[in-house]
C-alpha cells in the first residue's frame, strides 16, 4: 500500500519569485532557449540515472532507455518535454523547482538589480528550468524517481508559488520513470508547437546532447 499526502500550496524562495516575474513579464526575444534549459535538465537526469545504476542496477532492470521526447499537442495547447531518467521525489521536486541553487542564476540576479533591462541578462546567464515560464503560463511537471512506487505533481502558474500533490491513478501509470514537463503555452507562444520550429531549435541549441531525442508526432 501507498501513503498518500493532501495536495500543498508552497511559496517560492523569494529570489525566484523575482525570476519567475521576470520571465512572465518578459520582453526578452530569444525565448527559444527555453527549450535548451528543459533538453539539458532531462539529459542531466538520464546522465544521473546512468550514474546511480552503477551501484544500483535495479534501477533501470526495466529495460526501458534514457531518452528525451519532445510531444506538441495542439489540441490542448501544450508541449511536453519527457524523460525517462533519474526523476525527483517530492522533496526533490520541492527543493529543485522552488529555491534557486545554481550559481550562476544567482550572479544573475545580482547583476539583474544593478541592471536597468534585467532582459538582455536573460541570454548571458541562462536561466535553466524557470526560462519556461517565458513561453508557458502555467507548467505541470510529473516525476517519478528511479525505483520509487510513488509519482508526484508540481505545479505553477508563476506568481509566488506552487502546488505539490500525489498524481492521480492515471498519472502514475503514464509516467514509469523520470520526469515529465507540460508547458501550458502562451497564446504568443504556439509556434513551438509546429514540429519544423521544434527541429530547428533544437539543431541549433542541443547538438551536443548524447541521449535520443525524439519529436513525438500528433496523437488523433
Ligand atoms: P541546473 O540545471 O543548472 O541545476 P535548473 O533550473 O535548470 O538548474 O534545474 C534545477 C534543478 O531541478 C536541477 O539541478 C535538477 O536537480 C532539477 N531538475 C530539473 N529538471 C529535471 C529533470 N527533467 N529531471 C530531474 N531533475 C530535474
Ligand atoms: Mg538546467
Amino acid at each position: 500500500m501507498t501513503t498518500t499526502t493532501p495536495p500543498e500550496s508552497q511559496p517560492f524562495q523569494a529570489e525566484v519569485a523575482e525570476l519567475l516575474n521576470l520571465m512572465v513579464h518578459s520582453v526578452y526575444s530569444e525565448t527559444d532557449i527555453f527549450l535548451r534549459e528543459l533538453i539539458s535538465n532531462a539529459s542531466d537526469a538520464c546522465d544521473k540515472l546512468r550514474y546511480e545504476a552503477i551501484s544500483a542496477p535495479e534501477l533501470i532492470a526495466d529495460g526501458a532507455l534514457p531518452e528525451i521526447r519532445i510531444r506538441p499537442d495542439k489540441k490542448a495547447n501544450t508541449l511536453s518535454v519527457v524523460d525517462s531518467g533519474i526523476g525527483m521525489d517530492r522533496q526533490e521536486l520541492i527543493d529543485n523547482l522552488g529555491t534557486i541553487a545554481r550559481s550562476g542564476t544567482k550572479s544573475f540576479l545580482s547583476r539583474l538589480t544593478e541592471a536597468k533591462d534585467g532582459t538582455n541578462l536573460i541570454g548571458q546567464f541562462g536561466v535553466g528550468f524557470y526560462a519556461a515560464f517565458m513561453v508557458a503560463e502555467r507548467i505541470v511537471v510529473t516525476s517519478r524517481r528511479a525505483g520509487s512506487d510513488q509519482v508526484f505533481v508540481w505545479s505553477s502558474s508563476g506568481g509566488s508559488g506552487f502546488e505539490i500533490a500525489q498524481a492521480s491513478d492515471e498519472d502514475a501509470t503514464r509516467v514509469t520513470r523520470g520526469t515529465e514537463i507540460v508547458l501550458h503555452l502562451k497564446q504568443d507562444a504556439s509556434k513551438y508547437l509546429e514540429g519544423f520550429e521544434i527541429e530547428r531549435i533544437v539543431r541549433a541549441w542541443s547538438d551536443n546532447i548524447q541521449f535520443p531525442i525524439l519529436l513525438m508526432p500528433e496523437e488523433g
